[in-house]
């Protein structure tokens, strides 16, 4: 099977030797295992800080060792009775064609009449649910609400805005370019989009939240987490889902900002991070609600999908460059 290895710390952005592809032989699965073919691996931009330095919620990956990402596949040989052959299961696996796994961390994924299996996987492995929490449960707006949005047409950012929606919030998404902002109104259901490229963010929050913000969701961190602290309203809340301008970075760099942190006392802000590996208890629940929405047509999405697994690499960097145009997947084997 062809793998990729984490081969060399990159000193900062992902760089052409950070991943080594290479030829492995795999073992037969033994009794309590089970051998998968790896259908489409999820490009998520938390696979770059598991190759750093920095403390993480979780075990970073070492040089040497197989990359790892969540993926979907398919069971091949079945050694295990919760796995049957046939079965599609997810789970974090190496970034692999095919693979042995004890099933330890793998759900069994039931297909979804009038879903493709792309569809699925993009939508409700990791963004939908992550949108969801990070927007119901951590900023909880009510009806009425300004919410704005960081890297709003991405996999996570285009979904939260839509979900605002409908619960009858206001939004206003902020995108790099002309073509993204012109997805948030147009796709997304925004109602307002900022392109930070061109445009002073403050300034141009300040004129569509005159009122200020209720919550803001917050994808990038640094300069845009700081121009959201300025317009939150008294008692706004601030919901810290990532913080990606920032992880291309090595322990003890001084990252930048925020500087408007004076804000949290000014306007009484609550401002909290949460990591979705937390919810999964809940995700059976959280992924029938957007599969729902999905079916009813009410939840816009784009997936870029790569082709073979030779370009995950490079897919993974699509999220640093901003160059991916909705949900990042690398296709390996036919779905
Ligand atoms: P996206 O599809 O949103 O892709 C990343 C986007 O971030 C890029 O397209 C780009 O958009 C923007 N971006 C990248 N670098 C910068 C920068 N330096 N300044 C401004 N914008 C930048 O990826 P995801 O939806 O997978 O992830 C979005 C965020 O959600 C990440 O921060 C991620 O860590 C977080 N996340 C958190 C989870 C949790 O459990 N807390 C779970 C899943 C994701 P543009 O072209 O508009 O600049």
């Amino acid at each position: 099977t062809r793998r990729w290895y984490f081969n060399r710390k990159p000193s900062r952005d992902l760089e052409a030797d950070t991943l080594q592809l290479r030829e492995d032989r795999l073992p037969e699965p033994q009794q309590g295992e089970v051998l998968l073919r790896s259908i489409y691996l999820s490009m998520d931009a938390t696979n770059r800080l598991w190759l750093g330095d920095w403390d993480l919620y979780m075990d970073p990956i070492r040089e040497g060792e197989p990359m790892k990402g969540f993926t979907l596949a398919e069971v091949m040989v079945s050694r295990h009775p919760g796995f049957p052959k046939g079965s599609l299961v997810a789970g974090l696996l190496p970034w692999s064609e095919f693979a042995i796994s004890d099933g330890s961390g793998l759900s069994i994924v039931p297909r979804i009449p009038g879903l493709k299996l792309a569809d699925a996987f993009g939508v409700l492995a990791i963004a939908g649910p992550t949108a969801l929490v990070g927007l119901m449960e951590i900023g909880r707006p009510k009806a009425g609400d300004t919410v704005v949005v960081t890297a709003a047409a991405g996999a996570v950012g285009m979904l939260v805005g839509q979900i605002a929606r409908i619960h009858g919030c206001r939004t206003i998404g902020i995108a790099g370019g002309a073509e993204k902002c012109g997805w948030l109104t147009s796709e997304f259901g925004y109602d307002h989009a900022i392109d930070y490229k061109r445009e002073n963010v403050v300034e141009r929050l300040r004129q569509l939240a005159p009122q200020g913000v209720d919550v803001h969701f917050e994808n990038v961190g640094g300069e845009m987490l700081d121009a959201g602290l300025t317009v939150m309203k008294d008692f706004g809340s601030v919901v810290i889902c990532g913080l990606i301008s920032t992880y291309n970075s090595n322990a003890g760099d001084r990252i930048p900002g925020p500087y408007m942190f004076r804000n949290l006392i000014m306007r009484r802000l609550r401002v909290q991070g949460f990591v979705i590996l937390d919810y999964a208890e809940r995700y059976p629940e959280y992924q029938q609600q957007l599969a729902q929405w999905m079916l009813e047509g009410r939840l816009n999405f784009r997936l870029d999908v790569t082709q073979g697994i030779d370009t995950a690499l490079d897919a993974l960097k699509m999220l640093y460059t901003g160059a991916n145009k909705g949900k990042v997947l690398v296709q390996i084997g036919a779905d």
